[in-house]
């Protein structure tokens, strides 16, 4: 048994020992179960953080439990130069999923990007990433390279040279940057950490089409957009569009590390050894991707999302109306869902907390919501309101 330690003891040993890269809120939290999570004095909030885009099935989803604990009795490691059923297993269901042929299996988000850029790389001979302003791709070398958030970028230069930044939604701009050196383009549906930004169906579908004209591979980031979130399986769906490379993760396996890199037909054969992870495609992450797949399928959770999202935009959309002084627009796409303020979001996100309610920031003024997609719709209506409450306070403060 470990002991039990108080809130406050539990955040003194992080602030005594954590890396220190993490501004934390005074929150520990120790439990969860579908939609909420319990702090460590046993409070209760509507997680409309979910795992920052990792919880879409809920959290500790019964069936993911069982899958975990029943793999973990049988074959926790085993490394890609044997093969496994559970892997073969999770990669017919994945690559059905994707509608692409084949998929290199990895751990994380940033992991899956790389993936994606050496393919893109290898496969065409050519040098040169065109990458999208306010994109965000991870926090790797060469994601980082990929991302644009001076902040993250600046204390790491150089970077992976030949990377090129456009405006995001503008084609014209893609289409003079994109040139025969151009190995791939990559893009996100809709941008999440950049503020909830979508991009139109006509500036993918150009960019797919200028990809295709100029030998250059399409290069979709699903890390936060993929498995329901944006209410299709997969958010380029909404807009028909075929990816060549689709770096996935976040949510892929129920909450535990797991991503993948979905490899479409004009990627090529890749060669042996030109890419690895020793913990890519391990049984106990295969086990519980394949049980969190199965339940975004059995309980329909795209439709959900998109369902939901539709509630939320109805209940909120008109805030730049209401609170004219506070909100400047209200977007999204199904359950990614973003209210951008005329001033900073932390003090905001700190009043949610206090009314039980976790949400994210996206950028310094931008409150995100990514909630588990179980999540009930009395629930997302307590949120709704709780925002609502927020702002009044905000407007009443100013008065
Ligand atoms: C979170 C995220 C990543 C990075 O994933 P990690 O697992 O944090 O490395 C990459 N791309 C997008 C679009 C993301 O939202």
């Amino acid at each position: 048994m470990t002991e039990v330690l108080s809130h406050v003891d539990y955040m003194a040993l992080e602030e005594a020992h954590s890396s220190g890269v993490y501004a934390k809120r005074a929150l520990t939290v120790v439990r969860g179960e579908g939609a909420y999570l319990w702090d460590a004095d046993g409070r209760r909030y509507i997680d409309c953080v979910g795992g920052q885009g990792a919880a879409n099935v809920g959290h500790a989803h019964p069936k993911v439990v069982a899958a975990i604990q029943a793999q973990a009795r049988v074959l926790i490691s085993c490394p890609e130069l044997f093969y496994n059923d559970q892997r073969a297993l999770l990669l017919q269901k994945l690559t059905q999923l994707a509608g692409m042929p084949r998929a290199f299996l990895c751990n994380s988000g940033a992991e899956a990007v790389e993936a994606a850029l050496k393919f893109a790389k290898f496969a065409t001979g050519r040098t040169h990433i065109v990458a999208a302003m306010r994109g965000f791709h991870g926090r790797t070398m060469g994601a980082l390279s990929a991302t644009w958030e001076p902040k993250y970028r600046e204390p790491f230069a150089p970077l992976v040279p030949n990377y090129t930044h456009v405006p995001f939604n503008d084609l014209a701009a893609a289409a003079a940057a994109i040139s025969e050196q151009t190995a791939a383009v990559i893009v996100e549906v809709v941008q999440g950490e950049g503020g909830v930004r979508p991009a139109s169906g006509d500036y993918l579908r150009g960019l797919q089409a200028l990809c295709h004209e100029r030998g250059a591979l399409f290069i979709i980031d699903e890390v936060q957009t993929g498995f329901g979130r944006t209410g299709r399986m997969f958010a380029h769906q909404h807009y028909d569009l075929s990816p060549d490379l689709m770096p996935v993760a976040k949510s892929i396996a129920g909450g535990l590390p797991f991503g993948a890199c979905l490899i479409g037909e004009r990627v090529g054969q890749l060669q042996p050894a030109i890419h690895g992870t020793t913990f890519g495609g391990n049984p106990l992450g295969c086990a519980a991707a394949r049980a969190a797949i199965d339940v975004l399928i059995e309980e329909n959770l795209p439709a959900r999302a998109a369902a939901l999202g539709d509630f939320l935009m109805a209940r909120l959309g008109d805030l730049p109306q209401r609170f004219r002084a506070h909100v400047r627009e209200v977007r999204g796409l199904g359950l990614l869902f973003g209210i951008e303020l005329r001033g900073k979001v932390a003090p905001v996100l700190k009043a949610l907390q206090s009314k039980g309610i976790l949400a994210l920031p996206a950028g310094l003024t931008v409150l995100r919501l990514l909630p588990p997609l179980v999540i009930s719709q009395a629930d997302l209506e307590q949120v709704a309101q709780a925002i609502e409450a927020v702002l009044d306070e905000l407007s009443a403060d100013e008065a």
